[in-house]
């Protein structure tokens, strides 16, 4: 038997004898901590290059089906993205009454755009990716998620969204951030001058949600992070859901809301086509484990 192992960026090859046949089987390998990995083996690697920001891989596995790479770090599987995708759109969605503009910053594989776009009282949508081969690679490799790109409410900007975000003034209801983890681009996403430019891009009802990482493994993150976004917006809220892909299965979610409480949601429509997201998801996911109530303490 043949083992090809690639773990994330650095894809060693470790082989072992084999009795008489060839069979192989491939296996990828995300070292989510120094310490702690994900592993399923691999049907083939699809693409894989170096845009100008990252290295992006897709890979075809055998648990999660296609699942998108960005710097050795799986951003999205077939198999769980929905829960991701229904969590970080239809809580605040649901949150405001009418969200008419959202901006979308990240998000280039399209799951988040895709949410968005169920709302009726939804007239424009701005995506803001900074990489435009990750638009490109989900178009080719995840029509699932990107299927609504094309939407005539949907602007795709292929720009920096700090910069975005900054040259905004009271435009919208609802600004998404749906970015990778705090490296490269995505640093100054987690940080305070951004959170104050995105208190100014909202009207003044608007609502923040950023992903901010799992509870588990960033605690740190999520001690600075939490307090940050508490400075800017007068109220501010933090949620969970379960992701089976990301490090330790527990993510999160922090929400800044100008006027809105997201634990009495004022929405009239609730998307009835998700998988995971309904109104006692809604409710409970703001019910939080004592260690992960005192991070944002
Ligand atoms: N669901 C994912 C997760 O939590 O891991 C995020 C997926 S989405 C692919 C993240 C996107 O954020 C990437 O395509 C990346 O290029 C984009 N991104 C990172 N920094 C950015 C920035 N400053 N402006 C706009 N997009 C950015």
């Amino acid at each position: 038997m043949w083992r090809l192992w690639l773990f994330g960026k650095n894809f060693i090859k470790i082989f072992e004898a084999g009795e008489d046949n060839l069979e192989m089987e491939l296996w990828y390998t995300e070292k989510q901590t120094p310490n702690v990995g994900l592993t399923c083996t691999v049907k083939g690697t699809l693409f894989r290059c170096k845009t100008e920001y990252q290295e992006m891989a897709v890979l075809d596995t055998f648990q999660f089906g296609r699942m998108l790479v960005l710097d050795g770090m799986v951003q999205t599987t077939i198999a769980d993205e929905f829960i991701y995708h229904e969590m970080i759109v239809h809580v605040p969605m649901c949150t405001h009454p009418s969200p008419k503009t959202v901006v979308v910053v990240g998000g280039g594989d399209g799951g988040t755009v895709r949410e968005i776009c169920k709302y009726p009282s939804v007239e424009k949508v701005i995506l803001v990716e900074i990489d435009a081969q990750v638009v490109e690679a989900s178009r080719r490799f995840f029509p699932e998620m990107s299927c609504c790109l094309d939407d005539p409410r949907v602007e795709i900007r292929i720009a920096d969204g700090i910069e975005y975000i900054h040259s905004l003034q009271s435009f919208c209801d609802l600004i998404i951030v749906d970015s990778t983890e705090p490296v490269g681009p995505a640093v100054g996403l987690f940080d305070t001058p951004f959170y104050q430019a995105v208190f100014r891009a909202l009207k003044d009802d608007g609502i923040l949600v950023a992903q901010t990482e799992s509870p588990f493994f960033n605690a740190d993150l999520i001690r600075s992070v939490f307090p940050r976004v508490k400075t800017v917006f007068p109220s501010t809220y933090f949620y969970l859901a379960a992701i089976p892909t990301y490090p330790s299965g527990l993510w999160s979610f922090t929400m800044g809301s100008k006027k809105y409480n997201p634990r009495e949601p004022e929405g009239t429509f609730i998307p009835q086509d998700t998988r995971y997201y309904w109104p006692g998801i809604h409710r409970s996911s703001f019910v939080l484990p004592k260690f992960v109530q005192e991070l944002v303490e």
